[in-house]
């Protein structure tokens, strides 16, 4: 546990297991223009699209905030290693499926998704969301494409590090902070 304080919002946090606040995090999400994105949208169906995708569950995109709110609390921050992003991943945001998956050429979801996955979930413009199977994405972290961000470099802190930097929000600052 390491507690921080959050500037924005005045709200504490432990830094051990959120690099930056999750009240804001999620307050950032909600006010991102294009987080549910066309492709990813259930309200855009029947659609076909160019290879396989998957679509979000309908309560999720008509209410999000509480679901968004029980997978900050749960979830996790991963670097993608291979989009060289920031992502959240959250199993089953209050208790429910995320989505669905539509193959190729079809129009409807035909296959369930346990897991909500937020990408470039640090950023304020791009952040968006969709979702993945646990199964599929256990072998990603197995084979190294997603990586749990690292602790603080600063000696002593048990704090994660910032998304893209080497100390923790509190150690940010450089020596002096
Ligand atoms: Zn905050
Ligand atoms: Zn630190």
């Amino acid at each position: 546990m390491s507690d921080s304080r959050c500037l924005q919002c005045d709200g504490h946090f432990d830094a051990t297991r959120h690099p930056i606040c999750p009240r804001c995090l999620v307050e950032g999400w909600l006010a991102t223009e294009r987080f549910v994105r066309e492709k990813h949208d259930p309200r855009r169906l029947p659609m076909t699209w160019e290879g396989y995708r998957s679509v979000l569950n309908p309560n999720l995109v008509s209410n999000p905030r509480p679901y968004l709110e029980d997978a900050v609390a749960r979830g996790r921050w991963y670097h993608d290693r291979f989009y060289g992003m920031y992502v959240f991943f959250c199993p089953e945001p209050l208790g429910v499926h995320p989505g669905s998956g539509i193959p190729e050429g079809a129009g409807e979801p035909e296959h369930s998704l346990d897991c909500l996955l937020v990408a470039e979930a640090d950023s304020k413009s791009e952040a968006h969301a969709f979702a993945v199977s646990r199964a599929v994405f256990d072998k990603q972290i197995e084979a190294g494409e997603f990586v749990p961000l690292s602790c603080c470099e600063r000696e002593g802190c048990g704090a994660l590090q910032l998304p893209g930097r080497a100390t923790c929000i509190d150690h940010q600052g450089g020596e002096n902070a």
